[in-house]
């Protein structure tokens, strides 16, 4: 290989710069950053691919399976799955594991009807439309779980189909948790025989088994399959996801591949063989002890960040036990300065385990500079 002309040097190290300055001030958006994997950094030699199902035998054996396999027993175990009766394995993000409970659902359930709260994250419903799968969207609350009321009437009217629930863990806007006990319930009134029930836990997946009480999310709750984030409450440089499922639902759509030597049982053939490592580093360096510390310390924080907005007249809030704190969007320049998302004249900031008091008191010295200038303007 060349070595880089001069220009493309600088353009190169201009944009770590950026990357680094960018990571500075980061608010807005459920992504950790407190993280080394500096010890990693050899296999970056590899091309490490998990082709293929991470429970069977593969020709291609340049792979990282054996860590995968310890990263979803880890979240099997805090996801209290049925022993002997999980599956799963580390997907691209979030949304891959959700398209994997949708099309798993739509495998049982064929004639199905998924329902879905306003709150639920773009990219499902995008996923519906790739699985041509027939939905509906049911109304939310004002703190942005998913109105029961709707939810039972809606079912009500499409009895004759069986039922598809995409339960949100954390809405992206608010962290709101549908509660599975609730809608189980709703089934159960209803005398739904046929349902499937996906819990979409991209960000709070991670953070619930260790809040108390516990939010009912989980496959002791009801949950069929739940997809989560690698990227966001654990932390990784490159995206990546876990999905886990009832074994018993994926050993029906298992099919055997004689070129990889190996089941077809994920979206993608080739499988990020890095970012298994990533999260099993992650795991276990922190320990369970170590991720529930991080918890308590993001909502520490959150509860800090919400304090403070009021205390300068800001209507915050934010769910119970959510490091997601709430308030009317800021100043444009703040919005920039902090990547704060808005929506519907909303912002957010999500209160990671890196984030610290000194940002809070930074960001709120910030909004009260530019509303100070709004006055005098
Ligand atoms: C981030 C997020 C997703 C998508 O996850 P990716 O890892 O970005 O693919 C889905 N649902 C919710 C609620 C999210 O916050």
């Amino acid at each position: 290989m060349n070595r880089l002309s001069v220009e493309d040097q600088r353009k190169l190290s201009a944009l770590c710069e950026k990357i680094e300055k960018n990571t500075q001030n980061f608010l807005g958006y459920p992504v950790s950053k407190d993280f080394d994997y500096s010890e990693l950094v050899e296999l970056l030699k590899y091309p490490v691919n998990n082709l293929g199902d991470p429970f069977a035998e593969c020709t291609y054996a340049v792979d990282s399976r054996e860590m995968e396999r310890e990263v979803l027993e880890f979240f099997a175990e805090i996801f209290r799955a049925p022993k002997n009766d999980w599956w799963g394995y580390v997907t691209n993000g979030g949304s891959e594991g959700n398209m994997y409970g949708l099309y798993m659902a739509r495998e049982l359930h064929p004639k199905g009807m998924v329902y879905y709260s306003a709150a639920t994250h773009y990219s499902v419903h995008k996923n519906l439309h790739l699985l041509n799968m027939p939905n509906i969207v049911i109304r939310t609350q004002k703190n942005g779980e998913i109105d029961y009321e709707d939810l039972s009437n809606t079912i009500r009217m499409n009895r004759h189909m069986p039922v598809i629930i995409m339960a949100n863990i954390g809405t992206t806007m608010t962290e709101a948790k549908d509660d599975i006990n609730k809608i189980k319930a709703i089934l159960n009134d209803a005398a739904i025989q046929n349902y499937y029930i996906h819990c979409d836990g991209a960000l709070s997946g991670s953070i619930s088994p260790f809040l108390e009480p516990r939010p009912a999310f989980d496959f002791a709750d009801g949950a069929d399959s739940i997809a989560i984030s690698g990227h966001k409450f654990i932390g990784s440089p490159t995206p990546s996801g876990v999905l886990l499922v009832k074994k018993s639902h994926r050993d029906r759509i298992a099919r055997s591949v004689a070129y990889i030597g190996s089941l077809d049982t994920t979206i993608t053939g080739s499988r990020n063989g890095h970012s298994p490592i990533f999260l099993w580093y992650a795991i276990k360096t922190l320990g369970y002890e170590g991720l529930k510390k991080r918890v308590e310390h993001s909502l520490n924080i959150a509860a800090y960040a919400e304090e403070r907005l009021k205390s300068i007249g800001i209507e915050a809030w934010r769910n119970h036990n959510a490091i997601t704190v709430v308030f009317p969007q800021p100043h444009e320049m703040v919005r920039k300065k902090w990547q704060l998302a808005s929506e519907k004249g909303l912002s957010h900031i999500i209160c990671m385990p890196n984030v610290t008091e000194a940002q809070i008191d930074e960001l709120i010295a910030d909004i009260m500079k530019y509303s100070e200038e709004t006055i005098l303007l």
